[in-house]
This record gives C-alpha cells, structure tokens and sequence, in this order.
C-alpha cells in the first residue's frame, strides 16, 4: 500500500491536502470528500481518522485506489462556518460550465483525473429524518436514477439494524442538487454518487462513528477494504 500527500488548489489561498492511497492489487477508485462546508466537524473528522488510520498501517487499502480530501474548505473551516459562497453550489452543472470557485474546480478536476467508481460526500445537517422527513440530519442521498441505489439502500438497513433508537435511523433519499459535488459526479462522472449527513446535535463520537459506519460499508461494496476493518481499526463499540 502506497500513501502519497498531494494538495488541491495550489496556486491559491484555498490551497488544501489530499491524499492517493494505492492497494496492492488494481481494483476500483473511491473518492471520499469532507469540509465541503466548515461546519460539518463530524464528517471531518472521520476523513482524517481514516487517513490517520492508513499512515499508521492500522488499515489498509487491499485493491484499487482511494481518494481522500478530509477538509475541503479549509478556511471555512477555521472559521467554523458553512462557506460563503456555499461551495456546494458552485460544481459545474455541465460540462461546458465556467469556473466558478477554484476549490470546486480543482476537487471537480481531481474527480475527473481519477474517475472514481464511488464518489462519497461527507456532511452534516440539521434534525433528525425519521421523525420530519423535512430535514437531512442522519440521510444518505444519491440521485433519483443512481445505479447506486441498491447499494445504499443495503447499507443504510444493515447500519439501521445496528443502531438502537429508532428515531436515530438513516432513511435514503433520492434527490437532484444541480451545483452540488454529487450532482457532478453522478451527472457528469456517472459515478455512484452519495452524500452522507449526520445529525449534528447528536454526540460528537456517535456522528464519526456513523460517518465511519457507513465509510466501513461502501469501501467494502467498492472492494478496497474487508468488511468491518474500519470499525475495527478505529475500535468502534457498536
Ligand atoms: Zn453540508
């Protein structure tokens, strides 16, 4: 296994790392984004557990390629704010689009260079979606016609099964977000596209360890891993 440290927008102030990390063996190529907004911490933290968990050989990538930019706003970040302008609204909407931020320019070219087989946007929101199916805390979205569908559906029953309160459940929700990473992704890429979103007035290690949870179970979907690697390596009581 391979890891090499890269940074994104690098003639800019928005410049940030990201992380290649190769299997032995070929195999597919998963993206894996976080701190698209500054505020979403949890998600952000389980980028960059899991990138620590590879530099310290705790986990290793078995086939293919992952690709990880565990703070994608940094300077949002510092600031603990959303981002202004929102970037996630700023990915081309088509091929032919104009520039609109260098950090969703460089992270959309990035995905582009690689063309990953998953492309997994880690966030946070508001509320909780069993209770009002208004709000996005604790959803997996994917794109009404995704081919990721089935795999998401399979994830989100097999995480429900494991965790106790019924009110914290994941429902999947199938919706176009035109501007957004997924959106490209699953547009333009035609990758199996997600975005995961914790509920962010739950416990700061629930959050992670859901967001981990759910890393756990598409990585191995995708092949990289072994299912329950991740939750092993980072020793989560279920
Ligand atoms: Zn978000």
């Amino acid at each position: 296994m391979k890891i090499k440290k890269r940074l994104l927008a690098e003639a800019t102030r928005f410049k940030t790392p990201y992380y290649v990390i190769n299997g032995n063996l070929k195999g597919k190529k998963v993206m894996i984004t976080a701190g698209v907004h500054g505020k979403e911490i949890a998600s952000i933290l389980a980028a960059k557990r899991l990138v620590s968990l590879l530099k310290k050989n705790k986990l290793r990538i078995e086939n293919g390629t992952l690709i990880i930019v565990p703070i994608v706003n940094r300077r949002a970040f510092k600031r603990r704010i959303r981002g202004i302008p929102d970037l996630n609204r700023t990915f081309p909407r088509k091929w032919k689009n104009k520039e609109r931020h260098p950090l969703s320019a460089s992270l959309f070219r990035l995905a582009k260079q690689y063309k990953p087989s998953w492309y997994v946007d880690l966030h946070e929101a508001n509320g909780l979606s069993k209770i009002n199916p208004k709000v996005l805390g604790q959803t997996l979205i994917v794109n009404p016609k995704s081919k990721a569908i089935p795999a998401i559906k399979r994830i989100a029953a097999h995480l429900n099964h494991s965790i106790d309160q019924n009110s914290r459940h994941f429902t999947v929700r199938m919706r176009n977000l035109p501007g957004s990473g997924r959106h490209a992704a699953y547009h333009l890429l035609k990758a199996k596209a997600v975005t995961v979103e914790t509920c962010w007035s739950l416990p700061m290690s629930t959050r992670v360890n859901f967001q981990l949870n759910i890393l756990d179970r598409i990585l191995d979907e995708a092949n990289l891993i072994k299912r329950g690697s991740i939750v092993k390596a980072a020793k989560i009581i279920k």
